[in-house]
């Protein structure tokens, strides 16, 4: 059997001319755009890299993208000073600061500064606690929506299937594990210290890698006709000599002999997380102005 690929492209494409519509509706309903705000302390090129692609979507979505690149040695006052005065602007209704931040400043003191109304990437306390109580107002980080939106287009109802993640990290791991719960599954959190992990995730009818390591899971470790979400993005030497290619943490090729369906690395799981984040601008835009949220956002 040869699994269906899950084309993370096409689904993206087709959420984002969804929410230029909303973002049209937005903009004709308040007289003015959804507003987010990037923030980028330094110039290491992948960070860059991302939020270059991240506003570029932002401006094709019809939304009004504000860049404030600081330089890499921006102390923390004046990093939290940026995010006081982005809370207080009524045009931005969501921040995101392009993480991993520079040593000299404490990662988790700047996003506990961010107004949670405004906080897209969902990372804020408040949020994941609104998450994992179930409260729909929650804004949840955009990697595991994006797997979310993914596995609801290819399955419909989650309910009551057998859900495993691999990884138990706050931006993708578990915030995953609490959108399966809230789709009534039964979910497995597995990690490092997991014992017998291959033997864990024989068992998901929808397995979750978001490890960070190159093809760890093997195509003997997926049951027949499981659903496969690969989050991972691992950077491995090329066929060349010199050039490189990105590989997911799934062994895609002997997975795909098992599996019902599966994403590929690229193009399944990375385009959904811009997608979101336009998403999560929107719904954070339509509730600070009092709107009620159209169907389907
Ligand atoms: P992380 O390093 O914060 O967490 C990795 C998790 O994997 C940890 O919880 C750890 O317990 C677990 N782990 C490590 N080794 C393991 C092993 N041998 N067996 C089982 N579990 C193990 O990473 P993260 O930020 O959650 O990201 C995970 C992967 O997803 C990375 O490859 C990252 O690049 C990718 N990622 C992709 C996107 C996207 O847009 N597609 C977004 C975020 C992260």
């Amino acid at each position: 059997m040869s699994a269906a690929l899950i084309d993370g492209r096409a689904a993206a494409d087709a959420l984002r001319r969804q929410l230029a519509i909303h973002a049209d509706f937005f903009r004709a309903s308040t007289g003015r755009p959804a507003g987010l705000a990037t923030v980028l302390v330094g110039e290491d090129p992948a960070s860059a890299v991302y939020v270059r692609s991240k506003i570029k979507a932002t401006e094709e979505a019809g939304m009004h993208g504000v860049h404030r690149p600081l330089p890499a040695d921006t102390s923390e006052a004046e990093l939290l000073a940026l995010v006081v005065e982005l809370n207080r602007d009524p045009g931005i209704d969501g921040i995101l600061v392009q993480l991993p931040l520079p040593a000299q400043i404490d990662a988790a003191r700047v996003i506990d500064s961010i107004d949670p109304g405004k906080d897209v990437d969902g990372f804020h306390v408040v949020n994941s606690g609104r998450l994992a109580i179930g409260d729909p107002t929650a804004l949840v980080p955009c990697t595991p929506l994006g797997c979310l939106h993914l596995l609801k287009e290819q399955l419909g109802s989650l309910s009551g299937a057998e859900a495993v993640v691999i990884g138990r990290s706050n931006i993708v791991g578990k915030p995953m594990a609490a959108l399966l719960l809230g789709e009534s599954c039964t979910v497995t959190i597995a990690h490092s210290r997991t014992r017998d992990l291959a033997e864990v995730c024989r068992r998901a009818d929808i397995l979750v890698a978001a490890v960070g390591r190159p093809e760890m899971v093997r195509g003997d470790w997926i049951k027949p006709g499981a659903t496969v979400i690969d989050v991972g993005i691992n950077r491995v030497p090329g066929a060349e000599p010199g050039k490189s290619r990105i590989v997911g943490d799934v062994a895609f090729a002997e997975a795909r002999e098992m599996a019902g369906a599966i994403t590929p690395v690229p193009g399944g799981v990375g385009p959904m997380t811009i997608a979101m984040l336009l998403r999560n601008t929107l719904v954070a835009a339509h509730r600070r102005a009092g709107l009620a949220l159209p169907k389907g956002l």
